[in-house]
């Protein structure tokens, strides 16, 4: 049996790690405030080119935040070579996640107990422990678009990205990969029940 990879503690090493696992990565502010686009990207600067992130040419490697994730060695080292103490982010499809954050601080806890009172106990898989509290479930990506929320404190991380541990949370703790601290890629796809299809139905 595959038991994960250690990951280490030292932000580089940990993006590092994840990048040679096939993970996307991308340095994230503890603000979080995005790092700045190129003119050509920026929409506020005379020089903008209308384009679609994900069709960017500009080269330019901070652009449209999680677009600019990458697994490049040379990247990676550099952005946490600049800022040591940066956040891992991680976008969810792009690197083929679908990923429950379950917040208790919003009543997460609740709504997933309501759910799971509804359609079964979700299938177990990755889980990450967020540092204010709460639980990130990583599911492999459905082939569909996935709603933004399932209830109070119930949000579906799919377009958009998650923090990876050691990243630090806004409480002042660090994230942590349930299961010693060691990293597994998900290998259970996104409960069917939870798709919107599935959903309209119910
Ligand atoms: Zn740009
Ligand atoms: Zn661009």
């Amino acid at each position: 049996m595959n038991d994960g990879t250690k990951i280490p503690k030292n932000h580089r090493d940990a993006a590092l790690a994840y990048a040679a696992l096939g993970i996307k990565v991308f340095r994230v502010r503890r603000s979080k405030a995005p790092y700045a686009n190129c003119p050509r990207c920026d929409k506020q600067s005379s020089i903008y080119t209308p384009h679609r992130p994900e069709e960017c040419q500009c080269q330019v490697p901070t652009c449209h935040g999680f677009w600019a994730a990458t697994t490049d060695p040379a990247l990676i080292h550099k952005w946490w070579t600049e800022e040591p103490d940066a956040n891992i982010g991680a976008p969810c499809k792009l690197n083929g996640w679908a990923v429950l954050d379950i917040d208790p601080r919003h009543g997460g806890h609740m709504a997933l107990s309501v759910l799971e009172q509804r359609i079964g106990c979700l299938p177990g898989t990755v889980m990450q422990l967020t540092g204010g509290g709460g639980m990130h479930m990583l599911y492999s990506s459905p082939a569909v678009s996935l709603p933004g929320t399932l209830g109070p404190g119930l949000d579906v991380k799919h377009n958009g990205y998650i923090l990876l541990a050691p990243s630090v949370h806004g409480s002042g703790l660090k994230y942590q990969w349930s299961g010693h601290g060691r990293f597994l890629q998900p290998d259970v796809t996104w409960p069917a029940a939870l798709t919107p299809m599935a959903r309209a139905a119910a």
